[in-house]
């Protein structure tokens, strides 16, 4: 069978389904294929599944630390984490049944299956059109004038580990397990990383946290990096930095797994229940057919020009399968821009520095724009603050002290450059910095926004007035 529509969108996860939402509000024609479930990695392997582990583990932190706060549990807390998981799969399942149902009122036509561009054929004059095998073998042709890949990505694997799902695992299979381990190995200190260490520690299970760059969070501003290690340290992380894990070392038995690392101190053995790898991920480009296309693709990414469209113009690429800032809402937007374009609207370019980046570790980590070491080498006079929550009265009334906000701004311009903040909250409270970046505000301006007392957008108003030396609780 062949369909004909506007505009195809391959693969339904957040980039895909925000595309294809965005086209048939703007009356185009538009089909999803999905090879697995809509949602894709962010709903069932990634955004929302780790966020509701998380918010379990921070109940339990919360519980435990109780009398902090003046309430006094009788006998102790326990993690029951079969229960931990049904509600992790009752809260993906609600939004998924929410997605379908956006899907149906915006009249997009699900195809699931797994599809492959096909070069020019009877079908059409030129590459683009998707055959798509379906679940039961048969195949079905769909013909677009446009076409957007947004085939996501997967765990990256280090070679020469016994990767086996159970005692070596990606995020995949971690969020996947059915109990809690005694102990954890993590290889790799970025965002993945740091959320499994936060959470398996405030579960209780003793985390060892392996990073081969000199600092956690390679990334973000240096300050916050080093905020986080010595917060995480002091919680019971054992996190070594500037080590590499020798996979040739692995060995998997009825004990666990031992691996050797090299450290600054020298070679280490580490022991451990289970070992999760989080070291990256990499795009879903095998089998889609690219070679029956003139797409070019560059460190494994489909490359794509401002607009998102592939070196083909009538096909986009959004999404973790274009790499850069692999996050849900980065995706989410490349779709629409890229739907904007083909309808010829106008899309201010998306930058890559301007788009929030999260990490939903106790305490939290955000940031956008440029950290300080980023801004000074590309040529700014920099001046820079760092506001305590400390100074913060909801902060302090919260039991949450730890961490800061920082700005860097600009000496001559005023203009803030980069906003980074650890603490509570603050993914919540990144957002007011996206909000003066779109409005062009400088730190000034901002200084001028009446907070609502108290809470914890304050350190933000703080923080800029801070940065003139005009802060009133600093
Ligand atoms: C553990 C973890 C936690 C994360 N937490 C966050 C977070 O808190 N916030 C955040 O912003 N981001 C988070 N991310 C990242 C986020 O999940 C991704 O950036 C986002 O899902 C990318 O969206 P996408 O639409 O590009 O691709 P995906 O979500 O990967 O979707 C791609 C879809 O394409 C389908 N597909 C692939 N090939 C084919 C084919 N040939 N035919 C048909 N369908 C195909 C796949 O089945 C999949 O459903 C997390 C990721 C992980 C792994």
């Amino acid at each position: 069978m062949t369909i004909q529509v506007d505009v195809a969108v391959l693969g339904g996860g957040p980039g895909g389904y925000t595309a294809a939402i965005r086209a048939a509000q703007l009356g185009k024609k538009t089909a999803i294929i999905e090879l697995d479930k809509l949602g894709g990695t962010c709903l069932h392997r990634g955004c929302i599944p780790s966020k509701s582990l998380l918010r379990s583990a921070e109940v339990y932190h919360t519980v435990k630390d109780s009398q902090r706060y003046g309430i006094v549990c009788e006998g102790e807390a326990s993690v029951r984490y079969d229960l931990v998981s049904e509600r992790k799969r009752q809260t993906v399942d609600q939004l998924h049944r929410g997605l379908q149902y956006l899907m149906k009122k915006h009249d997009i036509d699900i195809i699931h299956g797994k599809g492959r561009i096909v070069g020019p054929s009877i079908f059409s004059p030129r590459s683009g059109a998707l055959a798509v095998e379906l679940p039961d073998g048969e195949m079905e042709t769909v013909v677009s004038k446009n076409l957007i890949v947004a085939t996501g990505s997967r765990p990256k694997m280090l070679p020469g580990l016994p990767y086996d799902g159970i005692h070596i695992m990606n995020s995949d299979d971690a969020l996947a397990m059915s109990e809690l381990p005694g102990n954890l190995l993590i290889i790799g200190g970025g965002v993945i990383g740091v959320e499994w260490a936060s959470m398996m520690n405030d579960f209780g299970v003793q985390v060892t946290l392996v990073e081969t760059a000199s600092r956690l969070l390679p990334g973000e501003d240096a300050d916050v990096s080093a905020e986080l290690e010595k917060l995480l340290r002091r919680r019971g992380v054992r996190v070594l930095t500037s080590a590499r894990l020798l996979p040739d070392t692995c060995e998997v038995g009825d004990g666990g797994v031992t691996v050797n690392a090299e450290t600054a101190e020298g070679k280490i053995v580490l022991t451990t229940a289970c070992m999760l790898v989080s070291i990256g991920r990499e795009a879903n480009v095998e089998g889609l057919g690219l070679e029956a296309t003139d797409i070019q693709t560059q460190d494994g990414f489909i490359r794509v020009n401002a607009h998102m469209q592939t070196t083909e113009p009538h096909i986009y690429a959004i999404g973790d399968v274009i790499g850069g800032v692999q996050l849900a809402h980065a995706a989410a937007h490349e779709g629409i821009a890229a739907v904007e374009h083909m309808t010829g609207m106008k899309h201010a370019p998306i930058e890559a520095h301007r788009i929030p980046r999260c990490v939903y570790s106790r305490p939290e980590v955000a940031s956008i724009g440029w950290t300080e070491s980023q801004a000074r080498a590309k040529g700014h006079e920099v001046k820079t603050v760092k506001m305590p929550f400390q100074a913060i009265g909801k902060a302090i009334v919260l039991g949450e002290t730890d961490g800061f906000v920082k700005v860097v701004a600009d000496c001559d311009s005023g203009d803030a450059l980069g906003v980074h903040m650890i603490g509570p909250h603050v993914t919540d409270l990144i957002s007011e910095a996206g909000l003066a970046d779109l409005l062009n505000a400088s730190v000034w301006e901002l200084g001028q926004l009446i907070h609502p007392h108290p809470t914890l957008s304050e350190a933000l108003g703080e923080a800029m007035l801070a940065i003139d030396g005009q802060a009133l609780v600093f």
